[in-house]
């Protein structure tokens, strides 16, 4: 606390990132990071960017960028926004799209970055609850609100909502703003890029950070219709001009036009985390059913606080939320098949 802040910083509640030691043999499965390397064809690119020419300011609206990732999705370039990792986009979007008179609607267990956005720019939201499976229920959605963010597939429980539940809600809300931050989309469930021109409330956001394996290089985008786009462009460039430097816009093309890169290593993903839930519920785990790059998995036997200090005290690292309804819970990253072996191997020495 400071007399020399201004008033709102004393209220706000930042978001708390997993975190990042530099611990020697640590197994990192805290936060959903890629356990594969990015597309070579990234790294070249990001180094061929590396000269003379940073001296220079990179191009303020990411062109190439934005027409590649437009290319991909069947979109123009006007309806594709890039920012400094999904983060900064969902920021923006926050400001620009989600600040109604009616609250903004999100679940109660989702992404704890939202009711953060939501203090630092005064927006009212409710929280709605996930049903005992912990699944998201379209109809609970049906009450007055401004705007609703899902993420898909949710996380921490990993569970994704089928597109058929998605267009019911953006039928019902044709007045809202409908987001769908889908950062694990790509391993394993249907992305609603594909509605953006059959719904002009809808705005999809995803991200380079997991399924291109370039959290560290900070780069995010969202599909929308002209109108959506234009509101975060308005605020984007009330903020900050260049969001992405030249190495970032040169290696997120790079890693985006990698299709062969992407679809091998997504692959990898989602057949390691098939063989640890299997792995897992073999030890007696229950684990929620992810389409995400992670698990949520719980053990009957155990707090979930103790097993994560255990792992921890092993040198694996994994996500522990003290929150009553998932305070037994583990989040775990899906590593590499090794990786996920060593962690089973110092979870069978703790469960002993
Ligand atoms: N959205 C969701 C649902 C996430 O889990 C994360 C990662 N914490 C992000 C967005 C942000 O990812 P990034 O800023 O790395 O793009």
């Amino acid at each position: 606390m400071s007399r020399f802040w201004s008033p709102i910083v004393h209220a706000l509640e930042p978001y708390v990132p997993g975190e990042q030691p530099s611990v020697a043999d640590l197994l990192k499965l805290n936060t959903n990071e890629n356990p594969y390397g990015p597309s070579p064809r990234a790294l070249a690119a990001i180094a061929a960017a590396a000269g003379d020419r940073l001296r220079l300011y990179p191009d303020p609206s990411a062109s190439a960028l934005r027409e590649g990732i437009a290319t991909g999705f069947g979109l123009r370039a006007e309806e594709v926004f890039v920012g400094n990792g999904s983060d900064e986009v969902l920021a923006h979007v926050f400001q620009a799209l989600l600040n109604h008179e009616r609250p903004l609607l999100f679940p109660d267990l989702s992404y704890a970055f939202y009711p953060t956005y939501c203090r630092l720019y005064g927006i009212r939201f409710e929280q709605v609850t996930l049903n005992e499976r912990f699944e998201i229920e379209v109809e609970a959605y049906d009450r007055p609100c401004g705007a609703i963010i899902l993420r898909n597939p949710n996380a921490p429980t990993g569970i994704a909502l089928p597109l058929t539940a998605l267009r019911r809600l953006l039928g019902a809300y044709p007045e809202q703003p409908v987001v769908i931050d889908e950062a694990y989309v790509d391993f394993g469930t249907e992305s609603a890029a594909g509605l953006v021109r059959a719904y002009p409330n809808l705005l999809v956001v995803q991200t380079f950070s997991k399924s291109r394996s370039l959290a560290g290089l900070r780069v995010g985008f969202a599909l929308g219709q002209r109108p959506l786009i234009q509101a975060l462009e308005r605020v984007k460039d009330s903020f900050n001009s260049y969001p992405l430097d030249r190495l970032a816009q040169a290696g997120a093309l790079a890693a985006f036009e990698d299709r062969d890169w992407f679809e091998r290593h997504r692959a990898l993903v989602v057949a390691s985390r098939q063989r640890l839930a299997g792995a897992l519920a073999a030890l007696g785990f229950e684990v929620l059913p992810s389409q995400a790059n992670f698990l949520f998995a719980r053990h009957p036997g155990h707090a979930g606080a103790d097993l994560a200090r255990a792992l921890r005290e092993r040198g694996v690292l994994v996500r522990h939320f003290a929150r009553p309804r998932i305070a037994d819970f583990l989040r775990i990253t899906v590593g590499t098949d090794p990786e996920c072996d060593r962690l089973l191997a110092v979870l069978r020495a703790v469960l002993d």
